[in-house]
């Protein structure tokens, strides 16, 4: 047990120890004196505020010392994989970074140019590795060159694509609403009679120039795409409510786009709001390094209404615009490449893909490697439900024929034939199985699914069955954002389809609760799990269920405990007694001391004894208490060492529900 008295961290920080007492005081911890104990529970705060105030200089004189050492870490970073790849506690490297004013959960992904420079700090060399598509063995097969259909790539034959655009912003600023807006005044008239499908994304005519819209707003899809290494957005529409202006979303948002090196256009959204305030808005982009053309700077800005339709020809002109200068150019006469958005399994169609072709063309019949996936093309659909024979460059189709449900992110490419691709994606399933097993140490969507067990971290199993990946994805990443370093989220599995035998018994084999979100029970399956003592929690919602884990997370962890100072002693004069063990003559010179209580017995400032106070006297009287200024007889349990000017501090154990 680390014992960090008041007076130690006074000689390490080279202040005096009032101060050091005014600090902590001030900080809500209770200690009086030199010689009081910080609370063992809060040490690692104080020290990591101590070191921030005055600068650790054990630290200091360590780094001069040491020679600047180079790690390589794979992007994106997560503030947990930095302090790991140095060594170093997460905390200090929170602490690091709330210096340069960025305040970061554990689980958070920083930018490169900040982690290096947090990484510098520590006196390490960031190598951040290149994430380029090959690198995602299971998400690619492209590096197998054998199993990629050949081809002849002409200059003459690129084409200019249409952009693929994503909105993003603040809850509620509009995205939906904008998205929709766009959609309902200009779709694609496709030929009559299908059913509106959802394929992840759509495509609308403007002008005779198409743009291809993604079809899940929010920050939290585009990161995770980003994550696994793929990129579908061009452009990033930065939705902002006029009468708002910048919210915490916004901001986030702005980050990852501009990390993503896609350009922003923001759209000043509600502009039919009699409060609408656009130079609100214009001052928050400048506040935030975000310069609108408006005031000089280079952001294309445009005011929009999703309810009055105002604006909306100028932001999709603006979009059309800024697609020329990316000169996004594709070649058609290639075979397909495209990435899967989302895949599920649906009722009488298996699996299917929602895919958007980013490259070349993929036409029904062709045969595609997908990861650990494989298969002909059996028919392909438009978001109208329209049979499409053939899907371009930007296009958006859902995909019938793949052999199972690849992970959002995953890149398809047209194969050369069935048996090199059937080859590439079991090679891909043996890669992916053999990385679980090793587990690895970055996190990333894909690391959550390998098995977390560190030691001295109690871990909460889960296994997710979620009606589409997508879906489960979100859950996975939300509950690593949970804010907990006591404890682990393990995700046993994540899958898709209805709660099954097979999942009760993996759960029961691992000590693991279900959680189904969007799904159903199988049939007998609940008198299974409840043989098997298995515990299944279906959802709807994503937040009663994250509410719901952080319950169970509470319910799971050890009460932490605090030891709280409630009086201090000093012995004047030992008595001897002919029975039981001595007796000590004190002085109550603080608060006060109670039988029951715990005491901590100092001689020249190191502790010597640490046990409970059995019994106390005033005169003859045995008495529960004695307050400060008087004097009275101290029996602790099985002490006989006292000497006198022997200091007795007194605390009390506080058991506290712990929380995250
Ligand atoms: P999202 O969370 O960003 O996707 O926002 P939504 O599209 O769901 O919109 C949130 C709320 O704002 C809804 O009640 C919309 O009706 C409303 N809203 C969206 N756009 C406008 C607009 O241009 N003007 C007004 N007055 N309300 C809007």
């Amino acid at each position: 047990m680390k014992k960090v008295k008041v007076k130690s961290l006074a000689e390490k920080y080279k202040v005096t120890a009032q101060k050091i007492v005014a600090i902590l005081k001030e900080e809500g911890i209770d200690v009086k004196t030199a010689s009081s104990v910080v609370p063992e529970a809060d040490i690692e705060l104080v020290e990591m505020h101590l070191d921030e105030l005055f600068g650790s200089k054990k630290e200091q004189k360590k780094s001069e010392k040491k020679e600047c050492q180079t790690v390589s870490i794979k992007p994106p970073v997560a503030v947990r994989a930095l302090a790991d790849v140095m060594d170093k506690k997460p905390n200090e490297v929170i602490a690091e970074l709330m210096k340069e004013g960025i305040f970061a959960s554990i689980n958070q992904t920083i930018e490169n140019e900040v982690a290096e420079k947090v990484a510098k700090k520590f006196n390490f060399e960031l190598k951040i590795e290149k994430r380029d598509k090959e690198t995602h063995a299971a998400n690619s097969n492209a590096n197998n060159t054998d199993v990629v259909a050949k081809f002849v790539d002409r200059e003459e034959d690129h084409i200019q694509r249409p952009p693929v655009v994503t909105f993003l912003g603040h809850v509620d600023h509009g995205k939906t609403s904008l998205q929709d807006k766009v959609r309902e005044t200009s779709v694609v008239k496709g030929e009559a009679g299908g059913i509106t499908q959802h394929i992840g994304a759509s495509t609308i005519d403007y002008n005779n120039h198409k743009i291809t819209f993604i079809d899940t707003p929010g920050h939290e899809a585009f990161t995770q795409m980003r994550a696994r290494g793929a990129h579908v957005t061009d452009i990033a529409i930065l939705v902002v409510a006029a009468n708002d202006g910048f919210m915490p979303q916004t901001i986030e948002a702005m980050n990852h786009a501009l990390a993503a090196e896609v350009p922003v256009i923001v759209a000043i959204n509600k502009m039919d709001l009699p409060e609408a305030d656009p130079d609100k808005v214009l001052l928050h982009m400048q506040q935030n390094n975000l310069m609108s053309e408006d005031w000089g700077g280079d952001v294309g800005t445009v005011r929009v209404s999703a309810h009055t339709g105002q604006g909306l020809d100028e932001l999709l002109d603006r979009i059309l615009l800024e697609s020329e200068m990316l000169e996004l150019n594709a070649n058609p006469k290639r075979p397909g490449v495209a990435t899967v958005l989302e895949a599920q399994l649906e009722q009488g169609l298996g699996a299917t893909s929602n895919i958007l072709v980013q490259d070349g063309t993929i036409k029904e019949g062709d045969v595609v490697i997908c990861g650990e996936y494989f298969g002909r093309v059996k028919s392909m659909l438009d978001e109208n439900g329209n049979k499409v024979f053939e899907a371009g460059p930007s296009t958006p189709v859902k995909l019938v024929g793949l052999s199972g449900v690849p992970e959002a992110g995953t890149e398809m490419h047209v194969a050369r034939n069935e048996k090199v691709a059937r080859q590439a994606a079991e090679k891909a399933a043996s890669e992916k199985r053999q990385e679980a097993l090793r587990g690895s140490s970055v996190t990333s969507a894909d690391d959550l699914f390998s098995k977390i067990n560190q030691s001295k971290q109690a871990s909460l199993k889960i296994i997710i069955k979620s009606d589409v990946r997508g879906s489960g994805e979100a859950i996975i990443d939300s509950l690593n954002k949970l804010p907990s370093e006591k404890i682990k989220v393990d995700v046993v599995s994540a899958s898709v389809g209805s709660i099954s035998e097979n999942d009760v018994m993996l759960a029961a084999a691992s000590d693991a609760i279900i959680v189904g979100f969007h799904v159903r029970v199988n049939n007998g399956v609940n008198a299974l799990a409840k043989r098997e003592g298995v515990d299944i929690r279906l959802y709807s919602i994503i937040y009663e269920l994250l509410e719901d884990i952080t319950d169970a997370l509470t319910g799971k962890l050890e009460p932490v405990k605090r030891e709280n100072n409630i009086g201090k002693a000093k012995i004047l004069k030992i008595f001897s007694v002919s029975k039981g063990p001595k007796v000590c003559g004190c002085m109550v010179e603080e608060g006060s001391v109670r039988v029951g209580a715990m005491a901590k017995v100092y001689r020249d400032g190191g502790m010597i004894f640490n046990g409970e106070i059995t019994s106390l006297r005033r005169f003859q009287d045995d008495v529960k208490e004695v307050k400060s200024g008087l004097e009275c007889g101290i029996r602790l349990d099985n002490f006989m060492d006292f000497d006198e000017n022997d200091v007795i501090e007194v605390y009390e154990i506080e058991l506290k529900k712990a929380t995250l």
